[in-house]
């Protein structure tokens, strides 16, 4: 059994304090839910005050995006190291934002994801069509291609962390879900390149995430899907009561 794990991505909101905020309105709201892993992956500025509220509790913190070199002339970059500092545990790799506004293209994911691994971070890999290619009927081909060039040159020991999340482009922030039988059908050809790279009995364990207009009210017939692993969760994780319903789907 994959135990599931559900990440909230903050995207360009919240300050420390109101961070802070959060985890106290958030914390009773999901005392005792034990049964999935939570982590709020949070601005760069956000990740102490973030950890720090949330130490003691179960808890992680994550951050939504990272450079890949260790460290170097790079302004405005934050390395793993720091991360790490700062008290995070979780990094997003890949983002679709980051792809279509910034310049993430596969290669950055790719060499993001190996030092992520390196340096004992558990990276969440985002990969997803936009809405022309699922319209095309390359939903399929994009994901496997997507998956393939970000695990290239990494080896089975050293993925031992690695975690994806299928984000169809068309749900993010759209209200649009896709439906369970849509996401496991993509999970399973990420599944499928996850053992074509590293064996069988890795691609058995490793997560796969469904994100992608995520709400209280659909949590649960997506996290009931056994091909679905847990959720990342954009605008639904910015308010403790949304979130903590999501936690507790069911
Ligand atoms: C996301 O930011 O990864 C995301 C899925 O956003 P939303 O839940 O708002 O669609």
């Amino acid at each position: 059994m994959r135990k599931k794990l559900i990440a909230g991505n903050w995207k360009m909101y919240k300050t420390p304090s109101e961070a802070q905020q959060f985890v106290r309105e958030f914390l009773p709201l999901v005392a005792g839910h034990g049964r999935d892993e939570i982590v709020l992956c949070v601005p760069y500025v956000c990740i102490e005050a973030t950890a720090k509220a949330v130490h003691g509790s179960e808890i992680g913190v994550g951050a939504q995006n990272m450079h890949w070199e260790k460290e170097g002339a790079f302004t405005g970059e934050v390395s793993t190291a720091m991360l790490i500092a700062a008290g995070c545990t979780h990094v997003i790799i890949g983002h679709s934002e980051r792809r279509q506004y910034f310049g993430e293209s596969d290669e950055t994911v790719q060499k993001k994801l190996e030092r992520a691994l390196e340096e004992g971070l558990t990276p969440i890999v985002c990969v997803g069509e936009v809405l022309e290619e699922r319209e095309a009927g390359l939903t399929e081909d994009v994901v496997r291609r997507q998956c393939a060039l970000a695990f290239r040159g990494i080896s089975r020991k050293k993925a031992a962390k690695l975690t994806v999340a299928y984000e169809p482009v068309w749900a993010i922030g759209t209200g649009k879900t896709a439906t369970p039988q849509m996401a496991a059908d993509a999970h399973d050809v990420i599944r499928k390149e996850a053992a074509r790279n590293f064996g069988d009995e890795f691609a058995e364990q490793m997560r796969i995430l469904y994100g992608g207009s995520v709400k209280p009210d659909n949590a649960t017939s997506l996290m009931s899907e056994s091909e679905i692993d847990g959720a990342l969760v954009g605008g639904a994780s910015l308010v403790p009561k949304s979130f903590a319903a999501i936690v507790k789907y069911g």
